[in-house]
């Protein structure tokens, strides 16, 4: 007999990731959309978790403690995009993980998860000596600066140095900046037109740079990796926890 479709909830349906979220769901054999949840619709809380395996949360950081409330609640597996959390977002993300598998990724594309293992790699093989930049760019409608992609770019720059990102990522410089020093991580951004994003690590030594990087042409590449998080999240026997798109490509 045939499985059974995954059914979905997406959390901001309308939005750009969540309209093709829908789509690439409405067109695969395995998945079906249960709800489709934005601002001005019902509320996630009026839906019965009886018709949900799995959510998927791309909408605005106010939206992320109902959302994970509603899965830690109910157990409901949940793959989680939205960017630009503070603290308290993430600690309601850790309880959502207490309770059901969470997929938190700042990015889902297959080439961006690839990007960040080699920035691990290029900043250890490298060694001391570097001074490591990171550029983003996005499309002009972006609300949040620096990316969330460049933001997790930088802190596995900061890791794979043994330092801690707080006290190194500097994201932007303006004015009587004084020279740059030796453990910063510079973080700029570019924003404007259709731009699906865009990041490069540069790490600048002394008579030579090296230029690692990534482009996504195509908004799609996020969503079919946020279908592929939400099947392993469903099906995945490694029970409550905070796995990452490395997990979920590792199988
Ligand atoms: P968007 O502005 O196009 O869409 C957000 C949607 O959320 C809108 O339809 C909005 O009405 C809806 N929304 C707002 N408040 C809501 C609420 N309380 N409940 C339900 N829906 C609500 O933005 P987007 O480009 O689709 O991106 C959404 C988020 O995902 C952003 O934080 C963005 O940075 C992030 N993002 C992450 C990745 C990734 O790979 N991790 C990729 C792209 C975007």
């Amino acid at each position: 007999m045939a499985e059974q479709r995954l059914r979905l909830a997406v959390i901001g349906a309308n939005g750009r990731m969540g309209q093709r979220i829908r789509a690439l769901a409405s067109d695969a054999e395995d998945l079906a959309i249960a709800a489709a949840i934005d601002r001005d619709g019902p509320p996630l809380d009026e839906l019965s978790p009886d018709a949900v395996d799995g959510a998927i949360d791309f909408s605005t950081p106010s939206q992320t403690p109902a959302t994970c409330a509603w899965c830690a609640e109910h157990r409901v597996p949940l793959v989680f995009g939205t960017t630009g959390l503070g603290a308290a977002k993430r600690e309601a993300l850790d309880r959502a993980a207490a309770a059901a598998p969470v997929v938190a990724a700042a990015n889902f594309s297959v080439g961006m998860n690839v990007l960040f293992a080699l920035a691990r790699e290029v900043t250890e093989l490298a060694g001391e000596g570097w001074d490591a930049e990171i550029v983003e760019a996005h499309h002009r409608h972006k609300v949040d600066a620096p990316s969330g992609t460049a933001r997790r770019l930088a802190a596995i720059v900061a890791e794979a140095r043994g330092q801690e990102p707080e006290e190194v990522v500097r994201c932007g410089r303006e004015g009587a900046t004084g020279p740059r020093p030796d453990e910063e991580i510079g973080v700029s951004v570019l924003r404007g037109g259709d731009v699906a994003g865009e990041h490069t690590l540069w790490q600048l030594g002394r008579g030579e740079q090296l230029f690692v990087g990534h482009r996504a042409t195509d908004r799609d590449v996020f969503a079919q990796g946020v279908l592929r998080a939400l099947r392993w999240a469903c099906r995945t026997e490694r029970g409550p926890g905070r796995y990452d798109m490395a997990d979920v490509l590792r199988g």
